[in-house]
C-alpha cells in the first residue's frame, strides 16, 4: 500500500466556509490517522472568483485550527508548485490535455459565444450549463491545425461517447454507474489557457500522489467524468469520499444568509477555535460510542472515515453553543480571562475586581458575548419591577422585603468589612435572630443590589464586588421603590 497522502484544495474565494473547513479537517484526520501526509494546494484557476486576501484567510485558518500541512506553497515536499496558477505556468495541464486529444479522449473546440448561445442549456446544481453538441469533435486534424495557425480562440473539451456507461466508486456511496449520454463534454482547458477545476483536480491529484480525496458531494455528479479522465490516462483513481451536504436548521444548504456559515463568522461571534473544530468533526461523522467532546489528537486517534454518514448534516447552532460552553468551563482561568476581559470591559468602566467577575460567569456562559448580559448590573442598577421581590418558595413578597431591607440597612451601614465571608456571617446572624429561612433575607437583598432575577453570584458575593457605598445606595433605592 502506498503512503496515505491527502490534500486540502481550497479556492481562494473569500471566507472559510464551514463545509470547506470540514473537508480540510477530514483530509487532515485521514492522513494523520494513517501516519500519512497532508498537503495544501491552492486552486486559483478561476480568476473571476478570486478574492484578494482569501489566500491569507486559508493560511490563518489552518494555523489557528491546528490543521498543519506537511506540504504546500510554503513547504516544499517535492511535488510543487502547489498553486495551480503556478503549475499552469509549467505547461503541465496543456501537456496532459494534448495527450488526451492524441488519444481521441478530448478535442479542440472553436465555437464562439454566438454559436454556443444557440445551444440547449441545462441547469446543473443551480448553474446553467450549455450542453455542447459535439460540433467540433468531428473536425479533421487539418481543420484543427488551420484554426490554431490562424490564432482562433479555442477551448479543449473532454470527448465522452453517447453510448455506454461509466462507473466509479465512492467509499460511502459505493459503485455509481451513469449513462454516458448524460455526461456533457466538459471544458478541460478554457479559452484563457487556464485549466478548469474539473481537469486540474485530476491532473494534480495524480501527479501529486494523492491517495484519498474528500470533498463536498456537489462534486459527486461530475465524478464519472473525472473517472473517465483517470481511465483515459491509464491512472489509478484515488479513493473518493464525498461528504454529505451541510444544511441550516431549515434543511436548506448552509449559506451566508445563516450568518454563521464561515469559520470567521463563528470566531467573530465569540466561539473558541477548539470547540468549532470539535463541532465540525461531528458534522457528518460520529464515533462508535457517540462521544461528543474531542481534542484534535483524540480525533486523529479515533477518526474512521467509514463512519461518515450520507444523510445531510444539520448545522445546529444551539448545539455548537452548548459545546462551546463546555470548552469554556474546561478552560484554565488565565486563558479564559484573556478572552473574557474585552467583553467585560465593554460594559464595566468602574473600578471593580474584573477577575472576580470573570470567575463568577465562567460556568454560566456559552459564548463570550453572553458575558455582557450577566454582568451589566454591576455597572448600573437596571430599572426593575418590584414584583421581583415576590418569591413563593422563599416566602417573600413586597411587604416582607421592605421590612427586611429596612432592618438590614443600619446593620450594613455599621459594618466596614465588606468581604463576602463577613457579609455572609452578618446575614446569617440576622436570619437566625429573626427565626426565618435564609432565602427570606437573601432574596430581597440580592434583588435590591442587582435589580435582576438571575445573577452570577449570591447577595453577599455581589455586595463584596460592588463595595459598601454602592451596596447601601442600592438597598436604599429598594426601600424607596417598595415604599411607593
Ligand atoms: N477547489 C475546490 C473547492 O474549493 C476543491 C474541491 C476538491 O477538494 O476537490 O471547492
Amino acid at each position: 500500500m502506498s503512503k496515505v497522502r491527502t490534500r486540502f484544495a481550497p479556492s481562494p474565494t473569500g471566507r472559510m466556509h464551514v463545509g470547506n473547513l470540514r473537508s480540510a479537517l477530514y483530509e487532515f484526520l485521514i492522513a494523520k490517522h494513517a501516519g500519512g501526509e497532508f498537503m495544501l494546494r491552492i486552486e486559483d484557476t478561476d480568476q473571476e472568483r478570486y478574492v484578494e486576501g482569501a489566500v491569507e484567510i486559508i493560511y490563518r485558518t489552518m494555523e489557528k485550527t491546528g490543521l498543519v500541512h506537511d506540504e504546500g506553497p510554503d513547504k516544499d515536499g517535492g511535488f510543487g508548485p502547489y498553486v495551480q496558477s503556478e503549475r499552469m505556468a509549467t505547461g503541465i495541464y496543456m501537456k496532459y490535455a494534448k495527450e488526451l486529444v492524441e488519444k481521441g479522449e478530448a478535442y479542440y473546440c472553436f465555437c464562439d459565444k454566438e454559436r454556443l448561445s444557440t445551444l440547449k442549456s441545462e441547469v446543473v446544481e443551480g448553474k446553467e450549463i450549455t450542453v455542447y453538441d459535439k460540433h467540433c469533435a468531428s473536425l479533421s486534424k487539418e481543420e484543427v491545425e488551420a484554426n490554431l495557425a490562424a490564432g482562433k480562440p479555442f477551448v479543449i473539451r473532454q470527448n465522452i461517447p453517447n453510448e455506454g456507461t461509466t462507473t466509479f466508486h465512492d467509499e460511502l456511496y459505493g459503485d455509481i454507474t451513469v449513462e454516458n449520454a448524460e455526461l456533457d463534454d466538459m471544458i478541460l482547458i478554457k479559452s484563457d489557457g487556464y485549466p478548469t477545476y474539473n481537469f486540474a483536480n485530476v491532473v494534480d491529484d495524480h501527479t501529486m500522489n494523492i491517495t484519498h480525496v474528500v470533498r463536498g458531494n456537489e462534486y459527486l455528479s461530475s465524478s464519472p467524468k473525472y473517472q473517465r479522465l483517470y481511465d483515459a490516462f491509464g491512472w489509478e483513481s484515488p479513493t473518493y469520499i464525498h461528504l454529505p451536504l451541510i444544511t441550516d436548521e431549515n434543511h436548506k444548504k448552509l449559506s451566508k444568509r445563516s450568518g454563521h456559515s464561515s469559520f470567521e463568522d463563528l470566531i467573530e461571534q465569540g466561539f473558541i477555535t477548539e470547540a468549532i473544530v470539535n463541532y465540525i468533526a461531528l458534522l457528518g461523522w460520529s464515533p462508535e460510542d457517540n462521544r461528543e467532546i474531542f481534542t484534535l489528537d483524540e480525533l486523529i486517534r479515533d477518526f474512521d472515515y467509514t463512519r461518515i454518514s450520507k444523510s445531510p448534516a444539520v448545522f445546529d447552532y444551539v448545539k455548537l453553543k452548548w459545546m462551546n460552553g463546555e470548552y469554556i468551563k474546561a478552560m484554565d482561568f488565565d486563558a479564559f480571562y484573556e478572552m473574557a476581559e474585552p467583553y467585560i470591559k465593554e460594559v464595566i468602566t468602574k473600578d471593580l475586581d474584573l477577575k472576580k467577575i470573570a470567575a463568577m460567569v465562567k460556568t454560566r456562559i456559552e459564548v463570550f458575548p453572553d458575558i455582557k448580559e450577566h454582568i451589566d448590573f454591576f455597572e448600573t442598577l437596571p430599572e426593575y419591577d418590584t414584583a421581583m421581590y415576590t418569591h413563593k418558595k422563599m416566602k417573600t413578597n413586597e411587604e416582607t422585603s421592605l421590612e427586611v431591607l429596612k432592618e438590614m440597612l443600619p446593620i450594613l451601614e455599621a459594618q466596614d468589612d465588606y468581604s463576602n465571608d463577613a457579609l455572609y456571617a452578618t446575614l446569617c446572624k440576622f436570619v437566625e435572630e429573626k427565626g426565618v429561612k435564609n432565602g427570606y433575607v437573601m432574596w430581597p437583598i440580592r434583588t435590591a443590589v442587582s435589580g435582576k432575577q438571575m445573577t452570577p453570584g449570591g447577595a453577599t458575593e455581589l455586595m463584596e464586588l460592588l463595595g459598601k457605598e454602592e451596596s447601601i445606595a442600592r438597598i436604599k433605592k429598594g426601600i424607596e421603590l417598595l415604599s411607593k
